[in-house]
């Protein structure tokens, strides 16, 4: 019979890579948390109204890459895409808004792409959303916040800070008759997807990766020139803040990112060592989006991580976030009598040693193959009983590593505290 297999582009994460994910998302929630933001939760699934409403008709996510499906009693749902749009939502609805929030999720998105390294049709971000700040002080914290993780991860040197601003909705409106009017004049020269664009959605003409069109847009009117006044403050203020913290950025005037609700500063994080999957982090400001979901006027900004990308990164920049996990002590036993008391005193042990990594053999066998799967488990220290051990009320003590001194017999009621010593003498 043939096996049943994961769905494409959705992958397990295996135990050997879980500690990596581990050590990251540890890494992220104790940084978050010493910034004073919150964590939220929200749901994967929700109305399809939701993103379409949010995240644009016209974008490739809504158009081409949703999970969408009848619900049983009719209503049209959705795998979230991303998850500002469900953030936003949790918020209004359970009033939230009333005083500035700084809040953060993790979990799975679902897009329906085509999968490669660093691409995934199940993938897992980390975002991060405040509400209520419109000063661009807040868009500068953030952009802190997310430099002081890739330096605490070990790859500041590897990435790079794109910065841009796209101004008010009525800038970018002004903008975009000018762009449309010029691309017009060369349309003939635009690839199928820019010419469908150029009706839809002009301003993703500046993201596309055609040699061709980039080259177009070298003599295409600049956003930079139809900044209103009080965006071009708001990015000069971000850019000095940024410049008092020393932290370095590129402008990049092409930056428009893929989603509808951003207005004023955009960015994105950058990196040379995942190949076409460059993009580590993205966000900006989006000013506008809480009232269009039917909440108060709300500033808001953010920005979401993909995990898969950063535990890619850290493989590829060597990182030792992550050790291979050892066990600490390895507990075997020969013969029922001397299970029954490894069993007793293991449970008293672990009273005794909450953060000890204890292995107890499972499975019977004979000394020589438990004392091999001792061995392999990387533990620093075994505990022997058998029916020596049993008629005399002891435990022999074994070290595995030349630093755990001297194999030695001990009462069991000593135990803990030889424990204690041997694995104090092995780290
Ligand atoms: P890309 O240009 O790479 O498609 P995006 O602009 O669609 O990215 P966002 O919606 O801004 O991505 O999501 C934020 C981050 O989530 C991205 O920078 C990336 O790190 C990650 N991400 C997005 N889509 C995927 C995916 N399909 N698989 C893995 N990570 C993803
Ligand atoms: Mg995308």
């Amino acid at each position: 019979m043939s096996s049943i297999r994961a769905i494409r582009g959705m992958t397990d994460i295996l135990p050997g890579d879980t500690p990596w994910w581990q050590a990251l998302e540890a890494q992220i929630g104790s940084l978050l948390d010493s910034y004073g933001y919150h964590e939220i939760r929200m749901p994967v699934v929700e109305q399809t109204a939701l993103f379409s409403r949010s995240i644009g008709e016209v974008t490739d996510i809504v158009e081409k890459e949703m999970y969408t499906f009848e619900d049983r009693n009719g209503d049209s749902l959705s795998l979230r895409p991303e998850g500002t749009a469900g953030c936003v939502r949790a918020a209004i609805q359970n009033g939230l808004l009333n005083t500035p929030q700084k809040l953060w999720y993790a979990g799975p998105m679902f897009r329906h792409e085509r999968p490669q390294k660093g691409r995934q049709r199940q993938f897992h971000q980390v975002g991060v959303e405040t509400f209520g700040i419109a000063t661009p002080d807040i868009d500068a914290e953030l952009i802190l916040l997310s430099a002081r993780l890739w330096q605490r991860l070990g790859f500041l040197d590897e990435v790079e800070l794109q910065l841009n601003s796209i101004g008010s909705s009525e800038s970018r409106a002004a903008y975009r008759d000018a762009l449309v009017a010029y691309l017009g004049q060369h349309r003939d020269a635009l690839d199928e997807d820019s010419q469908r664009r150029l009706e839809t959605n002009p301003l993703r003409i500046l993201d596309s990766k055609n040699p061709d069109t980039q080259a177009l847009l070298d003599g295409a009117p600049s956003l930079a020139d139809f900044l209103d006044e009080d965006s071009a403050a708001h990015f000069a203020r971000l850019r000095e803040l940024l410049d008092a913290a020393g932290l370095s950025y590129t402008i990049n005037p092409r930056l428009v990112r893929g989603l509808d609700y951003y207005n004023r500063t955009v960015f994105e994080w950058v990196t040379t060592r995942l190949g076409a999957q460059g993009t580590i982090c993205a966000g900006g400001r989006y000013d506008g989006l809480v009232a269009q979901l039917g909440g108060k006027d709300t500033p808001a900004v953010g920005f979401a991580m993909g995990l898969e990308r950063l535990v890619l990164l850290l493989a590829e920049t060597g990182s030792n976030l992550a050790r291979p996990a050892d066990a600490d002590v390895y507990a075997i036993a020969v013969g029922d009598a001397a299970q029954v008391q490894a069993v007793k005193s293991v449970e008293s042990l672990r009273d005794e040693m909450q953060n000890c990594r204890l292995l107890v053999h499972n499975g019977g066998g004979s000394f020589k193959s438990q004392m091999k799967k001792a061995d392999k488990s990387g533990a620093a220290v075994a505990l022997i009983w058998g029916e020596d051990e049993v008629a005399g009320q002891t435990v022999t003590l074994k070290p595995l590593r030349q630093s755990a001194g001297e194999q030695r017999q001990v009462p069991l009621a000593e135990l803990a505290g030889a424990l204690h010593a041997a694995l104090a003498e092995s780290n």
